[in-house]
C-alpha cells in the first residue's frame, strides 16, 4: 500500500455540483468525532423480538410473505409507525407561503431475512438477490398507484443510521413527490446529457476503469499527483461495478451501478440481480473488515415512474448508495452544507480493495 500524503481540497460531486466535500486527511485538520460501531447481534432467533419467526403476530398484517406465510424467507409488513399513509384527510392545504402536499402514500417494512442478525456480507447470493427481487416487484405493485410519484427502498443499520428494531430490516416509503435527492441527480444529469449526448454516470464509470492521468507540477516539475486506472474500483461482476466516488457525503461511501446503462431499477433481470447481490456481498464484506460493523444506511435512485422524466432514460442511471456513518455531523458540516472526509476516497478505495476475500 502507498503511503497516505496528507490531503486539503474541496471536492464538486459530479452529479451534483452544488454538493461539496472537505478532504482534509492530516490529523490536526479533523473536525469530526467518530460514531461508534453498531453492537452486533448474531442471534439467529430471539424469543421477544416482533421480527423473528413464531411472533408473527406482533406485526401489523403480512402484505407478502416469501415464498408463503408458514416458511417465510422475506416477509413485508404495514409499519407500525408510517412516515406517509393514506389516510390523511388534510389535502393540499395551503395558506400564505405555508404550502403544504398531502402526505399521502404508503410506508412499508421489509423483514430482509429469517434470521435475526445475520448481516448483508453473511446472506446468500440467491437470498440477496430475492430481497432485490422483492424491493423490485413491490415498487411495480406501488407505481399501479398513480398518486406515488417515487418509491424509495432503503436500509437503516445500527441506531445512529435509524433503525430501531435490531432485527435485520428494509423499508420502502412511497411518496407523493419526487425528492430533492433524486430530483437534483436528475436534473443535473439531464443538463449534462444535452451537452454532452452521454449519460454522466456511464462516463464516471469509463472513468473508473480506464482513467490513468499524471498531474506535474509546473514550477518543480514534481508529480502532484498520479491517478491510476481502476483507482476508484471496489469490487467488479459482470454486469455492475462497485465505486468510490471522488467526492462524496460519507467517507466510507461506495456506489453501486449497472455496467450497461439502464435508468429504471424496476427494469432489472434475474439475471443481473444475481450480478448484482454478488456485487453487493462482496462490497459490504470488503467494508465490514476495513470498517467493522459500521452502521450504515443503503438506498436505490431511480428514475421515477412520472412522465415529467420520460424523456431522463438516457440520461439516468440508476445505482445503490451505501452510506456508512463513521463520523458524527458536527456544526462546521451542517451549518456549510460540507461535508468532511478525514480519508481521502483514493486511501478508502484502496484499503477497501486491499481486502483478501
Ligand atoms: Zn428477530
Ligand atoms: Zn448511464
Ligand atoms: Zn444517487
Amino acid at each position: 500500500m502507498s503511503e497516505p500524503s496528507s490531503v486539503r481540497e474541496i471536492r464538486i460531486n459530479p452529479i451534483v455540483p452544488s454538493e461539496s466535500v472537505l478532504v482534509a486527511t492530516a490529523r490536526s485538520m479533523r473536525p469530526v468525532k467518530q460514531e461508534a460501531p453498531a453492537p452486533r447481534d448474531t442471534r439467529k432467533l430471539v424469543e421477544t423480538c416482533p421480527f423473528c419467526k413464531g411472533n408473527e403476530d406482533k406485526t401489523p398484517p403480512t402484505i407478502l410473505a416469501i415464498p408463503d406465510d408458514k416458511d417465510w424467507q422475506i416477509r413485508i409488513v404495514e409499519n407500525l409507525y408510517p412516515i406517509l399513509g393514506d389516510n390523511n384527510q388534510d389535502a393540499n392545504l395551503s395558506f400564505g407561503l405555508q404550502q403544504t402536499i398531502e402526505g399521502y402514500g404508503r410506508h412499508e417494512v421489509i423483514i430482509d431475512h429469517s434470521n435475526h442478525g445475520i448481516a448483508i456480507q453473511d446472506m446468500s447470493v440467491e437470498h440477496l438477490s430475492l430481497l432485490f427481487k422483492t424491493y423490485k416487484n413491490r415498487m411495480n405493485d406501488i407505481y399501479q398507484d398513480e398518486r406515488i410519484k417515487y418509491v424509495l427502498a432503503f436500509k437503516n443499520f445500527g441506531p445512529a443510521a435509524g433503525a430501531s428494531i435490531p432485527h435485520t430490516h428494509s423499508q420502502i416509503i412511497a411518496m407523493p413527490v419526487v425528492p430533492q435527492n433524486v430530483h437534483n441527480e436528475i436534473e443535473n444529469t439531464r443538463i449534462h446529457y444535452q451537452k454532452h449526448n452521454k449519460c454522466i454516470f456511464c462516463s464516471l464509470v469509463d472513468e473508473a476503469l480506464t482513467f490513468e492521468a499524471t498531474i506535474y507540477d509546473r514550477v518543480s516539475g514534481e508529480i502532484r499527483r498520479k491517478i491510476d486506472v481502476g483507482q476508484y474500483v471496489i469490487e467488479r461482476g459482470e454486469h455492475f461495478i462497485a465505486i468510490k466516488p471522488f467526492a462524496s457525503h460519507f467517507e466510507w461511501e461506495l456506489h453501486i451501478l449497472p455496467l450497461k446503462h439502464e435508468a429504471d431499477f424496476t427494469n432489472v433481470t434475474d439475471e443481473l440481480l444475481t450480478d448484482f447481490a454478488q456485487v453487493l456481498k462482496k462490497s459490504m464484506a470488503r467494508l465490514d473488515t476495513v470498517i467493522g460493523g459500521a452502521q450504515y444506511n443503503y438506498f436505490l435512485h431511480t428514475l421515477p415512474h412520472s412522465k415529467n422524466y420520460q424523456d431522463c432514460n438516457s440520461s439516468y442511471h440508476w445505482h445503490l448508495e451505501i452510506c456508512p456513518r463513521t463520523s458524527i455531523p458536527t456544526g462546521f458540516e451542517l451549518g456549510s452544507g460540507l461535508s468532511v472526509n478525514t480519508i481521502s476516497p483514493e486511501q478508502a478505495a484502496e484499503q477497501l480493495r486491499a481486502v483478501k476475500l
